[in-house]
Order: structure tokens, then sequence, then C-alpha cells
């Protein structure tokens, strides 16, 4: 999910710009996010296969390959050495967490984000604004844009914080309020701790922002799966904090992915939330296009790129609802099966070949981006179907949860959070539910894992959450159900 223009760690607030020069390197993100960002990389057990040996033989060969380096050090040491023969630079030009200074197709959105936010400049409060658009439609993208480029006006700095969390990455509304306040924690006894009550954690986030002042401009990025999991409860809590507040100031910035997102909230935190709200319809292949090309002229060295692989990213990712996050991830995967062919230019074949393990990457990525007790919860779904090699009826998914969410030394969350859980993880289709009959017992639900479980543990095992119960990855593929079945639902 970057290292030159890098979002917010997921699930860390932050009152510096979302996508900054000084932020540290997240993996998704963004943001996000989650929504799931995208990443060409190998799937980690690819790696230590060899990543390559699925990748067809080069359609170009002309550079004899390199003696083999016969240690870790060496190796990497040999690719270092190595110039990219494509890349211009540094590829993170082409990670959804780079910010191009130009964002095409997106000038009627930025003025309005603009619009709103302006009567900050002059110390007046701008309403709450709701932006929503499918994923990859460049909210998060404009977002930044506009309030880096408010940040620039210094004479602001004193009066106006910006707040950036990715709800797609906090669990729980303790814990959202709990990083909202630490943001504007001096000192390290001013750190919220867990464990408190969500009231005594709210007393303090007021006394925090009181005693900063100023406008708090919130960006709660992703805010349909905050909802989804919790209910709107913590947003009926912020859009009313105001009443609350004598010298500080909070103006929520929503952004959804979820078009209907606001259906589902209590009626006066939908007015609240509500005040302004901006559309990002999906792009349509010319338009990805234009951004495509503008990207490839910062990553790539001149003529590296073969007519047709930018028309068929964009016609790819247009298909996949305008998703530009998806058209960049193809192209910078189509570079990386080129250079694994070790070939001078990038071809349409490339694209055909990067297309099929994205497809492959983007849930491994999911998983890595689920927050904490959703990752414990789909590793112990993942445990128990190895175990078993069965499923896992719904009754005893809790269970399982708890005993490792008690083993990794983590409070479990009730019951009800992790069906709530169970539902997420079965819109993003990495499990599924069926109906068993049990006899006399009536019917259950059995839970069984949508995605090859020898790729998603280890996945999920790189968190340093679940890596203390890991095991070796030395087991083949256990495929339990039906994850290459080209009929299955969920977003990927
Ligand atoms: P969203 O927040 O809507 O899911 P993002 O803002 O994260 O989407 O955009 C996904 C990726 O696509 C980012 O790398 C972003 O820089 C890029 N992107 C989106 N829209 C544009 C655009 N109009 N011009 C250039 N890049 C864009
Ligand atoms: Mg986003």
């Amino acid at each position: 999910m970057r290292a030159c223009n890098c979002r917010p760690r997921p699930g860390q607030a932050s009152t510096v710009t979302p996508i900054s020069e000084d932020r540290p390197t997240d993996r998704v993100d963004r943001l996000a996010t989650a929504a799931p960002s995208l990443s060409g990389a190998v799937p980690v057990n690819e790696r230590a296969k060899g990543g390559g040996s699925a990748v067809a033989p080069p359609l170009e060969n002309p550079t004899p390959p390199p003696v083999a380096p016969t240690s870790a050090a060496g190796f990497l040491d040999s690719i270092l050495e190595t110039k990219s023969e494509l890349f211009r630079g540094s590829r993170e030009v082409l990670r959804d967490s780079y910010i191009p200074s130009r964002l095409p197709h997106r000038e009627q959105q930025i003025r309005a984000v603009a619009e709103v936010l302006a009567p900050a400049l002059r110390g007046d409060v701008p309403s709450n604004l709701l932006l929503y658009g499918k994923i990859g439609t460049g909210k998060t993208a404009v977002v930044s844009q506009v309030v880096q480029d408010i940040q620039r006006r210094t004479e602001l700095a004193s009066h106006v914080a910006f707040v950036y969390v990715n709800c797609g990455n906090i669990d729980t509304p303790y814990s959202l309020l709990q990083n909202i306040a630490n943001t504007f924690a001096k000192t390290e006894s001013d750190r919220i701790p867990t464990g408190w009550s969500l009231d005594r954690v709210q007393a303090a986030m007021r006394r925090l922002m009181e005693a900063n002042g100023g406008i708090v401009i919130l960006v709660l990025d992703e805010i349909d799966r905050l909802v989804a999991r919790s209910g709107d409860g913590v947003l009926y809590t912020l859009s009313q904090i105001n009443t609350e507040l004598e010298l500080a100031r909070m103006v929520l910035l929503g952004i959804s992915n979820d078009l209907k997102f606001t259906h589902q909230l209590d009626a006066r935190v939908r007015s609240r939330l509500n005040e302004e709200k901006i559309l990002f319809p999906p792009y349509d292949a010319l338009q990805l296009q234009d951004i495509l090309r503008d990207r490839a002229k910062e990553a790539f060295r001149d003529g590296v790129v073969d007519p047709g692989v930018v028309e068929r990213c964009a016609a790819y990712a247009a298909l996949e609802n305008g998703d530009a996050r998806r058209a960049l991830a193809l192209l910078r995967l189509s570079a990386e099966m080129a250079e694994r062919d070790r070939a001078k230019r990038i071809t349409p074949d490339h694209v055909v070949k990067a297309k099929n393990r994205l497809e492959q990457d983007i849930i491994l990525d999911c998983c890595r981006t689920l927050p904490p007790h959703c990752k414990v919860l789909l590793y112990a779904i993942l445990q128990a179907c190895e175990r078993r090699r069965t499923g896992v009826l719904t009754g005893e998914v809790y269970d399982a949860y708890r005993r490792l969410a008690e083993r990794l030394g983590l409070q479990p969350l009730h019951a009800r959070s992790i069906s709530n859980y169970v539902s997420e993880l079965e819109s993003l289709g990495l499990i599924r539910a069926t109906i068993v009959s049990r006899g006399r017992g009536g019917r259950t639900r059995e839970i069984l894992v949508d995605v090859p479980i020898s790729d998603t543990m280890p996945a999920l095992e790189e968190d340093p959450l679940i890596a203390p119960v890991g095991r070796p990855h030395s087991r083949g593929q256990l495929l339990l159900t039906n994850f290459d079945n080209p009929g299955r639902t969920g977003p990927f």
C-alpha cells in the first residue's frame, strides 16, 4: 500500500497533511486506508520460491543472465548495483501513496474542496464535508493536495490543525478517539492509555483540544468502514463536540468509498456530516490513460513503454469501476514483469501477466491491511480450517478468536463486534458462510475460507501482532474452497 509522498501509517492519526514528504512509509494504505491499497509486490511465499518462476519466458533477452550471487547480502548488493533499464529513478512514483503535482480530471473536485475549507484561512469555521465515490477515484489524493496547499500558507499554522485518520485500520470508537486525542498530547503523560472508559477518553480529548485551541479539521478517511463496524455513535459524539468546546472548533471531513453510506446514519448525524458533499465519479478509460501517461513519463525512461501498454492498463481498470489505483498497480507490476523477463521494454503481454498476478496480490494486501482484531479473527479462522481441513461453525468462531486474542495478550472484543467482522470478511470475499443442516439440531452456518490458506497465513504473520503465534511456512497449498472459481463473488 511509499518513500516520497507517503500517507500516514494506517490507523494513526496525524496532525500533518495526510500525504507529505516527511510521512512514514505506509503499506496501505491507504488509506487506505482501505480500503485496501494495491501493491504490485510479489507475495512473500512467491518471493521465497523465486517469484519469477511463474512468468513465461522472456520476449526478448539480449542481456546475459548475471552470475547468481551466493548469499543474501550478495544478492541484495547485485540488485542495488543494477541500474534499472526501465525506471528513471524512484519506483515510488507508481505507488498509490505518491501524490503527483497534477491530478487530471479532478480540477472540479479540488476547487470544491478548497472552497469549503477556505473560510479556515480567515479563521472562520468551515462546514463539515463529505466526499464520496468508489475506491480509486482520487478522494484521498484530492484532500491531500488541498490540505498541503492550505498548509503551505504558513499564517495558518497557528490556528488550523489537520488530523488524518484512516478508519479502515481502526477497530473501535475508543481507539479512534484515543488516536485523535493523542495527536494533541504534548507530553507522554498527556497520552491516553488503553483501558479507560469511553467518557473519560472523550473528556480528555476535549481538554487536549481546548488546550491547543483553533480549528481542527478532522479527516476521517474510509469513514464508511468505521460505521459498518461500530455504528455511528462515535460520529454523533464528534459531530456535536463543538457544543462542549469554547476555545477550539472541530470540522469533520469524511471520505467514503460507499456511495450509500449516509443511508445508515442517524438523521442528526447525517445532516451534520452532510453540510456539504462532493461526488467523485469513476474515471473512464480515456481519463485513466491521461493519469497513467503522466505517471509513466515521470517513472520510466524514454521509449521503454510500448504502444498499447497504457491503453491496456487503463482499459482493465476502467472495467474495475474506473479505479486509478488498480490502473497504477497494473502499470507498476507490468514493469516488474518486464524486469523479471530482463526485457528492455514493457509490452502489452506484460500487462496481461501483471493482471493475473495482481488479482492474487490484492487478496493478500487486503488481509495485511485489516485492523488488528479483524486480523486475529481471520487468523483464528484460518488456523481452525487448516487444522480440521474443513470449515468452522459460526458458534466456534468466537471461541477460536477469543483464545487466540488471549494468547496474544489482547483484550478480546465483544461477540457482537466479532460478528460484524465476520460479515466484513465475508463482504471482502475472504471467507464464505454456507448454511449447513445439523439434523434435529436445526441449521447453522459454516465458515469456509475463500483464500489459499498457505499464502494468507504468512501474509498475516508478517504483522508483529500475529508473529508470536506464527508457524513455519513449509506447508503445501491447502485450498479448501473455490478460490479459483471465476464465478466467486466479492470485490476482487
Ligand atoms: P481513493 O481515495 O478515492 O480510493 P486515491 O486518492 O487513493 O483514491 O487514488 C488512488 C491512486 O490513484 C493514488 O495513487 C492517486 O495518486 C492516483 N490518482 C487518483 N486520481 C488521480 C488523478 N486524477 N490524477 C493522478 N493520479 C490520481
Ligand atoms: Mg482513499
